[in-house]
């Protein structure tokens, strides 16, 4: 969950201060695309009116419960499973994209040489990529690590 110091942390849609004057909502890094609509709640506290009433502030709450779910069955996997296991997470908030299917997907490394889409996955990453569709938080880019660990 976002790391929120009450009288210092700000809303990430308002601006303004977040503390116990006006309820707000935390989200967990769900998204690591600042091109995504989902990365304004990302990481972030939220004050709930604001939430509200925000275009996209019932999606963020649903992929908000998404994320949870999926780290929730991680959990019941044994340390050396988790260890050969790629979580995908949330890739795009954009169900219109073709790379929407492979959100939240987890595959164990075991998977890798039988899973079907490899090729398709890696394809529909690449053109993501290079229609600009992706800017991580760093130099860092989640989907190029993905590539690299399905296609090892
Ligand atoms: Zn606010």
């Amino acid at each position: 969950m976002a790391l929120i110091f009450e009288n210092e942390s700000t809303c990430s849609i308002c601006n303004l201060i977040l503390n116990k004057s006006r309820p707000y909502t935390m989200f967990p890094p769900f998204m690591g695309n600042k091109k995504d609509p989902m990365f304004i709640f990302s990481d972030n506290g939220i004050h709930n009116d604001c939430l509200n009433n925000h275009p996209f502030g019932k999606m963020a709450l649903l992929y908000r419960e998404k994320y949870h779910e999926d780290i929730g069955r991680l959990q019941f996997k044994k340390i050396e499973d988790l260890k050969k296991c790629i979580p995908f997470g949330l890739l795009t908030s954009d169900l219109k994209e073709d790379l929407s299917k492979f959100n939240f997907l987890t595959l164990g490394e075991d998977d890798l040489k039988s899973w079907k889409e490899k090729d398709e996955f890696v394809n529909i990453v690449r053109r993501f990529i290079q229609e600009g569709k992706w800017e991580g938080l760093t130099e860092f880019n989640y989907l190029d690590y993905l590539i690299s660990k399905v296609t090892k």
